[in-house]
């Protein structure tokens, strides 16, 4: 039992095991492949941002050439000879009107860090955009970007170029039209990644042109910061923008747009540290990553179910696995059919009770139904259940606090009975033995009284339950020994070794002979092939009066073989055949042959011989009306005393037989040079069912070679109709055995013969 917990303990713990490495498993997959999505949302901000710093880059050629135009324009300025602020007024209005400057919308000029319209009036610094201040300041050309001109209210790109060489002028601010800059530009051709939107931004945020735009409701001169602060509720990837943009940086960020995974790309158009525009677009990751994005999230969906379908199985397994085993322990432990605890049960319930009251004596009882097996065949197993229902009714009114019982199967109950003394348990089990003494009726009328009996273990120091039922139940089997009249038996040491076994057999044998306690039955067999009787076979039994019961030869005769009684005891069945066989023939009842049983000792006994012809001769029995059995054992280890056996019986009348051939032995030999009458064929050939192909063959051979040697084969043992159809068939004649009829008393044996019951 402990060998079957620990297997079950060693699986439970494999099934675990197996569980958290399919869970560690997928979650460390799980666990890469949100990595790798993470990796390639990373990706997908840099391909957006080389895709807008492309766009980026196309608009930067614009910038470059509207800076060399400004460049030239200050170049022509410079070389011109300008005398007065006036005359530089005049020259730049009129470089203006040039064709080659023709898109200029208006210009100013700065000397000593104040600027000056063309009206030469200092203009005023809080109307000018700061850009345009501060690249004045620079000693480079520079882009100041689109401004709000709010002398003329429009927008206009504004850039800045140093003036050398003129007393009247350090720097000119050139204005052009936006569209002009910025109008030209147009997505890369042949560029296939689609943008939700991409816009050109000055660093104020203004959107002064929509490259492409899939998605928004959004309009040129709309302003770029208030549309994402819409989009995107992440105030601090605005805040990013604005610094990247100021910075002239690029960058990109990862944002959720209507429920979308998207990417926003900055990509800043570097003036001087500063980006006076900016390509800001919007991608959704799902476009740029496209099918490998979609695969990973199918892949991440699918294992997520699965990681759960696997918690549930895993789950579900673990709740089954405890509800069966808590099933099964309950099946364990309690009798459903007859509603009560099991054997398993009841050693748990009964531990439990003992380990409680240590103080207190206890007993367990076992209790039987006698005739259990013939009961349930005769009187059906529904009826006998009823009987066993109520018996479990009848225990659980009378056992009291601190007791229990259960049902260990085969009509036995198991009690757990505490008592003060020995004489009270006695008074206790003799009044439940005679409540539970009931006669009943089976079905064919016969009236049998379910008498019980049982056996009682005294609980001893250190005993478990377990250990007191075998006790008690080995004291119940002593109550089948000869000349043991108590019911109930307390269990004791000595009452079981096997000396006192046999002492008890040996101190009483002598008086049961004396007393004709041994009774000879006789087994009929049948001639299948002249369908008629063919004698029969004595068998002995020892019969105790008391109890009214035969205990059955294999009990005694091993013990009776050792201490040689055997001898005294074939003689007297031997006698006691001859006298039937005598008293039968002067009765002139049918007379048929008797076959008697010899012990090895017996045969080998000095005095064998002339015994068993002069008893022959005493009781005036015709020849061939007594046959002699031999064990194959004896015949097989020693063949040549068995041999003038044989010849002297033969001349006396007798026949000879071989008894339990193929039982061991199986020496064809024997079988040719011994001069036996009959063979007999164990029991062991049919009783496999024959089911062998090999088993088969020998059995055939052995009936031939019977059969041959003009010897009568006989079955020994035919319980069933297809056992004797099947041997038949080989050829065997005559057949013994409970299908024709059990060993039977002699006057049953008599009404049997004149019934002259056929096959
Ligand atoms: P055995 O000589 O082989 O006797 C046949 C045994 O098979 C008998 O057992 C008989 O009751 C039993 N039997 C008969 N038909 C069937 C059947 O269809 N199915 C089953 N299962 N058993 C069947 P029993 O009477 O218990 O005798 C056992 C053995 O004791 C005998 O075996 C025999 O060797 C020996 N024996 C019996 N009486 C004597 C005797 O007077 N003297 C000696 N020396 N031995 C005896
Ligand atoms: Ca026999
Ligand atoms: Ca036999």
């Amino acid at each position: 039992m402990r060998k079957g917990k620990r297997s079950k303990r060693i699986r439970g713990i494999i099934f675990i095991l197996v569980c958290l490495v399919g869970i560690v498993l997928i979650g460390s997959s799980f666990a890469m492949l949100a990595e790798y999505s993470r990796v390639m949302h990373q990706g997908a901000g840099i391909i957006g941002l080389i895709h807008s710093d492309d766009a980026a880059e196309t608009f930067r050629a614009s910038i470059d050439r509207y800076r060399t135009k400004s460049e030239q324009f200050a170049e022509r300025l410079e070389s011109a000879s300008v005398t007065s602020v006036d005359d530089l007024a005049v020259n730049i209005g009129l470089l203006s009107k040039n064709k080659q400057f023709s898109e200029i919308m208006f210009a100013r000029y700065f000397k000593d860090g104040v600027e000056y319209s063309l009206s030469t009036q200092p203009f005023a610094a809080d109307m000018e955009s700061k850009q345009v201040i501060v690249g004045a300041r620079m000693e480079v050309p520079f882009c100041a970007g689109i401004i709000e001109d709010r002398q003329y209210s429009i927008s206009a790109v504004a850039y800045c170029v140093p003036v050398k060489h003129n007393a009247f002028a350090d720097c000119v601010a050139l204005f052009y039209p936006v569209d002009s800059v910025i109008g030209s530009v147009e997505m890369k051709k042949g560029d296939s990644t689609r943008s939700q939107i991409t816009t050109i931004c000055s660093s104020e945020g203004e959107i002064a042109s929509i490259l492409q735009n899939n998605a928004f409701d959004i309009q040129k001169h709309n302003n770029i910061y208030e549309f994402l602060r819409k989009q995107i509720n992440d105030k601090s990837t605005i805040d990013q923008v604005q610094v990247l943009i100021g910075e002239g940086r690029s960058g990109s960020f990862n944002v959720k747009i209507g429920g979308n995974d998207c990417i926003l790309t900055v990509s800043g158009i570097r003036e001087h540290g500063t980006s006076p525009f900016a390509v800001i677009a919007i991608y959704k990751a799902a476009d740029i990553y496209n099918a490998a994005y979609s695969t990973v999230s199918t892949v991440l969906g699918e294992l997520a179910i699965f990681f759960v379908l696997l918690i549930f199985v895993a789950v579900y397994f673990i709740v089954m696995f405890r509800a069966s085993e808590r099933h099964i322990k309950t099946l364990k432990e309690y009798n459903d059919m007859i509603g009560c605890a099991t054997r398993i049960g009841f050693e748990k319930a009964a531990g439990e009770i003992v380990g409680r009251n240590k103080s207190t004596q206890f007993a367990v009882v076992v209790v039987d139904i006698r005739h259990f097996d013939y009961m349930t065949e005769h009187m059906g197993f529904e009826q006998m259940t009823e009987e066993i229902k109520r018996n479990r009714d009848f225990f659980s009114r009378t056992l009291q606090l601190q007791e229990t019982f259960g049902y260990g199967g085969n009509g036995r109950f198991l009690l757990l009975l505490h008592y003060r003394d020995r004489a009270a348990l006695g008074e206790r089990i003799r009044t439940i033995s005679s409540r539970l003494n009931v006669s009943k009726v089976t079905n064919s009328g016969e009236r049998i009284l379910l008498s019980p009996y049982g056996g009682i273990c005294l609980a001893e120091s250190g005993l478990s339950v377990e250990k007191m039922i075998d006790k008690a139940i080995q004291a119940e089997n002593a109550t089948k020994y000869p000349f043991d009249f108590e019911s109930f038996r307390i269990y004791n040491e000595a009452l079981h070794s096997s000396d006192a076994m046999n002492e008890y057999i040996e101190v009483n044998m002598q008086s049961a002979l004396d007393n004709n306690l041994f009774k000879v039955f006789y087994q009929p067999k049948y001639n299948l092939a002249s369908n008629m009787p063919d004698g029969c076979e004595a068998l002995v039994r020892w019969y105790n009066p008391e109890k009214d019961e035969y205990m059955p030869p294999a009990v005694f005769l091993p013990l009776f073989e050792e201490n040689r009684f055997i001898i005294k005891l074939d003689k007297y069945v031997y006698e006691q055949v001859c006298i039937y066989i005598a008293n039968a023939a002067a009765e002139h009842k049918p007379l048929y042959p008797v076959s008697v049983n010899v012990s090895r000792i017996t045969v080998t006994d000095p005095d064998f011989l002339d015994f068993y012809v002069a008893t022959k001769k005493k009781y005036n029995i015709a020849d061939d009306f007594l046959t002699i059995e031999f064990t194959e054992s004896f015949a097989f280890e020693d063949y040549e005393h068995l041999l003038e056996v044989v010849n002297v019986l033969h001349q006396n009348g007798f026949k000879c037989s071989i008894d339990d051939f193929g039982s061991g032995y199986s020496s064809y030999n024997i079988l040719k040079e011994l001069p036996m009458d009959e063979i007999k064929l164990d029991r062991f050939f049919i009783k496999k069912g024959l089911s062998d192909e090999r088993d088969l063959k020998v059995l055939s051979s052995v009936i031939q070679l019977g059969k041959g040697l003009k010897m009568k084969v006989t079955q020994e043992g035919v319980e069933t109709k297809d056992q004797l159809l099947m041997i038949q068939k080989l050829g065997c004649d005559v057949i013994q055995g409970y299908f024709y009829s059990k060993p039977l008393v002699e006057h049953d044996y008599d009404d049997f013969l004149q019934r002259k019951v056929m096959i």
